[in-house]
């Protein structure tokens, strides 16, 4: 039977998820220079030129050397070349392992800044950075799950005691340091199953996406090789009693048609919109309140003006913008009151009546204008002192 989100219209708080599943097409697109060393983020199609493995499959009599998906496919079918396909896999390890985020906030930094741990962001993708960005943001905002659909270079567990943690971590439990999570390859006979820290992810993004109120698919192309995970998907949010009112967002280079043929199992009616850049979504235009300013649309017939995430040059500048929706959440009512916009505190715009979670921050926004230092408010002397450093990642195992 159809349900109505989990949407309180007294405290305008909507606890139904916005789950976002990221492929490869996002870390593209959040890095397009490469990492902090210029490294590039490649896709399954240029992964060969990218980490300079052509020689490896041409010296092992493979002609054709582009497609990285059909030949590994091959090594891993025919069970051949057992030495080639340790190579290639060690490669792929140590080049993702050792990619490093920019110090300037990146668009993981805006999206992990964009939602709320009742929130959800998978990803395919091997890349350190959205564990990185969770890292570096976590002790300034309660962030989304995370979950990596495909292993992750920089996710370890301790299978044993179902604890998952980062790379370097101990185990909370036994005390040893926890182990590397295996990547999975792109077969055309995946196995989700046969891993168990895989396995649990996916158990985890399904309950996600049966409760989900919004999904963002962000440069995430659904390849052939992946036929199951999209069975996956579909049947966690297949199964969701609010598909009817629920709004998907796909965030694609590729032309709407082909996009909107891609994903019509997952399309309820008109309820989705595509588009080639993450800010332009409901996400990035109500942080930490797409849910919210969704049902307000929709369910109260009246909508919530915009709260685009500005451009900061530094994570400081980003986290004190979005301290007054932290002010909010603390306090579990919603106003959808925007955050100050860069133009509010330039030096001839009128100065807007601050509201009471805006006014500490205004003084500290204008103070890194004159560049002024670090905000102590953000060390633990705020209104609201220091946000309580985020749980250990939660694990489904
Ligand atoms: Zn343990």
């Amino acid at each position: 039977m159809p349900q109505l989100p989990a949407f309180n219209p007294l405290t305008n708080v909507n606890e139904s998820p916005h789950v976002v599943i990221l492929g490869a097409g996002a870390s593209r697109a959040a890095f397009p220079n490469g990492d902090a060393n210029g490294s590039r983020l490649p896709l399954m199609v240029d992964l060969v030129g990218c980490l300079g493995l052509g020689q490896a499959f041409q010296a092992a009599g493979f002609q054709k050397t582009v497609d990285f998906e059909a030949l590994y496919d091959e090594l891993a079918t025919t069970g051949m070349h057992r030495s080639l396909r340790e190579e290639i896999e060690a490669k792929v390890w140590s080049y993702f392992d050792r990619l490093q985020l920019p110090d300037a906030p990146t668009l993981y930094d805006c999206l992990l800044l964009s939602m709320r741990p009742k929130d959800c962001i998978a990803t395919f993708n091997w890349d350190p950075f959205l564990a990185k960005a969770f890292l570096r943001n976590r002790e300034f905002a309660p962030l989304p799950k995370i979950l990596f659909l495909h292993g992750n270079v920089a996710i370890a567990v301790c299978i044993k005691d179902r604890v998952k943690g980062f790379s370097g971590d101990t185990c909370s439990n036994c005390g040893a340091p926890l182990q590397p999570t295996n990547l999975l390859y792109p077969v055309r006979r995946k196995n989700y199953k046969s891993d168990p820290f895989i396995f649990a992810e996916w158990k985890e993004l399904e309950a996600s996406l049966q409760q989900g109120y919004m999904l963002t698919i962000f440069g995430y192309a659904a390849p052939a090789t992946d036929v199951e995970a999209v069975d996956l998907l579909l049947r966690g949010w297949g199964d969701n009693p609010t598909f009817e009112l629920a709004q998907v967002n796909i965030v694609d280079i590729k032309p709407e048609e082909e996009l909107r043929k891609t994903w019509e199992r997952f399309l309820c009616r008109t309820h989705y919109g595509t588009t080639a850049n993450l800010g332009t979504t409901w996400l990035l235009r109500h942080p930490r309140r797409s849910c919210e300013a969704l049902a307000m649309a929709t369910l109260q017939n009246d909508p919530w003006q915009e709260n685009p995430v500005p451009r900061f040059k530094s994570l400081a500048q980003l986290h004190a913008w979005i301290a007054p929706l932290l002010a909010e959440e603390n306090k579990g009512r919603f106003t959808g009151n925007p955050c100050l916009q860069p133009q509010d505190f330039g030096g001839n715009a009128p100065e807007k009546s601050p509201t009471a979670g805006t006014n500490w921050v205004l003084g500290w926004l204008k103070a890194m204008c004159k560049g002024r230092p670090y905000p102590s408010v953000l060390r633990g002397t705020g209104p609201k002192g220091r946000q309580p450093l985020q749980p250990a990642l939660h694990c489904g195992l």
